[in-house]
């Protein structure tokens, strides 16, 4: 038998550009190109291996057998959907559940967070009668006509939808933690009365509890309660986006909104719940979908299947026998710490913060002005890269870099990448990378 040969990253680039099309996007300036992971591990077609310190959908780690297991296992049994009955989606919506407020009773299946959030939409405003959200500055939440014109972060191009307003994000590193609250609460304040005067009412605040795309802000805790009750005094929902946070990635809570001290009107689940598989959903206030569900039914063809669900049970599996929300905990602190010694030898690094394994270093030309260093960004995202470490930027400047691995991410990984850095840094402030 005859294998064919790997194509080259240059055969690739060309045979994407025809099939796809030119609105994808690809990570670094060159490319990579992945035929496997393992836990941690990413492994390229060339035989590089590289530490994922990025990927927060493959949470339990990349190909976790007990998760692939569960859905082999499942695809081989029977796959139907909603529309008959089966005691796994039950099983696995009551688990789900069990982890958040007793408030939040019932819990409904999407296949991407993007679905889920236009559903959380769509009961919101049912539930309200009223069309106004509020999001913030660089918010994303998704990619149907309805997030897009919502999510600022898709670029100047993308129009907000009329009925939308954006908030400053709650940016710890330029504003007092003591203010920090009342700043964002004054920002939504503001929000629900420009659309007042434009005859409108808000139906939510819809935020990403750790605000992935403004740069990630996490503390202190608590920081979202003044703005929530301003909504909710307004007659709005607020719909506590977990698709970023949730499952244990703050290692301080299974799910980001529990750090503030809060219960949501509505909870939107996606990327980690399946591992990879897409399984995405929401949880809900029973009264909350009321007039939704009199108003129309719901159905999603593979929302909550069961491949799917047992995917989701397996990784609530793992993360309970493997402790990740206590891992993400230590080796989060344990990175924080090692980064921050790091800044006392590069002055690029203004600020180091995050929660658990959701870590951001903000790089800054001058520590001073905390002037945005967006270019040299780019060059250390694209050093790590070289050095054999895959991690991201985030932010309305791009000028912070995004630190999300899998939650099985060990001391002795997080160290592998701080030397990474190390280097990407001196080497940066050469004029290289
Ligand atoms: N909300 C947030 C905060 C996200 O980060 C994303 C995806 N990056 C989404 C929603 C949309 O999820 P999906 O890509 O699964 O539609």
């Amino acid at each position: 038998m005859t294998t064919s040969p790997t194509p080259s990253a240059t055969e690739l680039l060309a045979r994407r550009a025809r099939v796809l099309g030119p609105a994808y996007r690809l990570f670094y300036e060159e490319p990579v190109h992945l035929v496997r992971g393992e836990g941690v591990w990413l492994h390229a077609a060339d035989g590089t291996r590289y530490l994922d310190a990025y990927n927060n959908v493959a949470s339990v780690g990349h190909s976790h057998p007990h998760v692939v297991q569960a859905i082999a296992r499942q695809a081989a049994q029977l796959n139907t959907h909603t529309r008959y009955l089966h005691e796994d989606i039950l099983s696995y919506a009551e688990r789900l559940l069990a982890t958040m407020p007793p408030a939040l009773g019932h819990a409904m299946f999407t296949c991407t967070g993007s679905e889920a959030n236009d559903l959380a939409l769509r009961i919101a405003r049912s539930h309200t009668q009223a069309t106004g959200l509020i999001v913030t500055e660089f918010a994303y939440h998704g990619v149907t006509a309805a997030l897009a014109e919502a999510s600022p972060s898709l670029g100047h191009h993308v129009t907000l939808g009329a009925h939308v307003r954006t908030v400053r994000a709650p940016d710890s590193y330029r504003i007092a933690p003591e203010r920090l609250g009342a700043v964002f609460a004054d920002g939504v304040r503001a929000a629900i009365d420009d659309l007042q005067a434009h005859g409108l009412r808000p139906a939510a605040l819809l935020v990403d509890t750790v605000f992935s795309s403004d740069g990630i802000f996490t503390h202190p805790p608590g920081f979202l309660t003044e703005a929530v009750q301003a909504l909710r005094d307004a007659g709005g929902l607020f719909i506590a986006d977990e698709v970023q946070p949730g499952l244990g990635r703050t290692g301080e809570a299974l799910w980001g909104f529990q750090r503030h001290g809060l219960v949501p009107d509505i909870v939107t689940l996606g990327k980690p719940m399946g591992n990879g598989h897409p399984l995405a959903g929401l949880a809900v206030q029973p009264p909350v979908l009321e007039a939704f569900a009199r108003e129309c039914r719901y159905f999603n063809t593979f929302g909550g299947n069961p491949v799917s669900v047992a995917a989701g049970m397996a990784v609530l599996d793992v993360i309970e026998r493997e402790d990740l929300v206590a891992n993400a905990q230590r080796v989060g602190r344990h990175l924080r710490e090692q980064l921050s010694a790091l800044a006392r030898r590069h002055a690029l690094i203004g600020d180091v913060r995050g929660s658990g394994l959701f870590v951001a270093v903000e790089f800054v030309g001058d520590r001073e002005a905390r002037t945005p260093a967006s270019a040299e960004t780019t060059r250390i995202v694209n050093g790590l890269r070289d050095r054999g470490v895959l991690a991201g930027a985030t932010g309305p400047q791009a000028n912070v870099l995004k630190l999300r691995p899998p939650l099985v991410f060990s001391t002795t990984n997080a160290d592998l990448l701080v030397a990474a850095l190390d280097e990407t840094l001196t080497a940066v402030a050469s004029g290289g990378r």
